[in-house]
């Protein structure tokens, strides 16, 4: 038994995805003619409130795409110093939109709207680039799966209204924080004006992402994604996966939450560890004590096959998701306890 930590995004289709895929009625998705994308794009915009959404083959070009639609080269937009559309996306937000970066230094991988209001100010100034976008990430990555609070998410959104800047959600990971706070898509269509979502992280598809806007801007957003390479033919098939893990593994990600817990007591038990992340959702961060060298922790594991990742700097991970079970958990608990350096 493999027990693999090192990310939501290590899953295999279940065999009743499998076989939803292979049921899957196709056409050539260019010619919008593909039956089970139109079905799940209609499906998603309507979950969220929202007009319309498209079918991404990753996040990543469904957020490059938002920050696309958003801006002009020469733009700014403005997200956490943590947020992954500056740090995991390979600087695309300035190769493919000639857009910098204004980093916010938040807790956590979130801001709060009173820092974002001092970062706008100035903004009629010519010497500074023009403002244009406000990017926000729930659950944050970087941040350990934390969540945001609604209430500073309206405040910002307030802000983004009076001083006319477009509002994007990185939510690779919303379903997590939904689940989480007991939200809905609803509220968070109401907030933004797009949204990205994962399907392949922890709902356990093999692939694909949506991007959920008004119709003008996922009008928009097709024309971005042709220009970027990513227009799909006979895709139904990866459209079905999402549907089904839209249906069958949205709640469920509570047991992933709830093992992530135990995971955490596990650590906060051994001597090895100094301090754990406050566990929100599925990811758990850790730092090792002091004179733990991290790397012979992950190699200790791995050689009893439970695989997680360094951070550097001390700092470790574990992500759950569908495939990580009781057992493993069981597992993971029973050596963590036994680990020795
Ligand atoms: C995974 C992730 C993405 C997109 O990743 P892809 O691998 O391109 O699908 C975007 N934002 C965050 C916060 C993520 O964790």
């Amino acid at each position: 038994m493999i027990v693999n930590l090192i990310s939501d995004t290590v899953t295999k289709p279940t065999p009743e995805m499998l076989e939803y895929m292979m049921n899957a009625e196709v056409g050539d998705d260019v010619f919008k003619h593909d039956p089970t994308v139109n079905k799940l794009q209609e499906k998603v915009a309507r979950m969220f409130g929202k007009e319309d959404s498209l079918f991404f083959p990753s996040g990543t070009m469904a957020n490059q795409a938002a920050i696309k639609l958003h801006t002009n080269p020469g733009d700014k937009m403005f997200c956490d110093k943590w947020a992954h559309v500056f740090n995991y996306e390979g600087g695309g937000a300035a190769f493919n939109s000639g857009v910098s970066s204004h980093l916010i230094d938040g807790h956590r991988g979130m801001f709060t709207a009173e820092q974002l209001e001092k970062a706008i100010s100035g903004r009629a100034d010519i010497h500074v680039p023009y403002s244009r976008l406000v990017c926000i990430e729930n659950t944050t990555n970087k941040g350990g799966g934390a969540c945001w609070d609604i209430n500073e998410l309206k405040k910002i959104q307030k802000l983004t209204v009076d001083n006319n800047l477009a509002y994007h959600l990185d939510g690779a990971r919303l379903f997590n924080a939904l689940v989480a706070k007991d939200e809905t898509p609803v509220q968070y269509g109401e907030l933004f004006d797009t949204i990205s979502i994962c399907m392949s992280k922890g709902l356990g598809a093999p692939i694909g992402s949506l991007l959920v806007g008004s119709k003008e801007h996922i009008a928009k957003a097709l024309r971005i994604r042709k220009l970027f390479g990513g227009a799909m033919r006979q895709v139904g098939y990866m459209a079905a996966a999402v549907d089904y893990a839209l249906d069958n593994h949205v709640e469920r990600l509570a047991e992933d939450h709830n093992r992530a817990k135990h995971l955490g007591e596990a650590l906060e038990n051994s001597p090895l560890i100094k301090k754990v992340e406050p566990i929100e959702t599925n990811i758990v961060i850790f730092y090792v004590a002091d004179g733990v060298d991290e790397n012979e922790f992950v190699n200790k594991l791995a050689a009893k096959d439970i695989l997680l990742i360094s951070m550097g700097e001390g700092k470790l991970r574990m992500v759950t998701h569908l495939d990580f079970t009781d057992d493993m958990l069981e597992k993971t608990v029973s050596e963590i306890g036994k680990l020795k350096l």
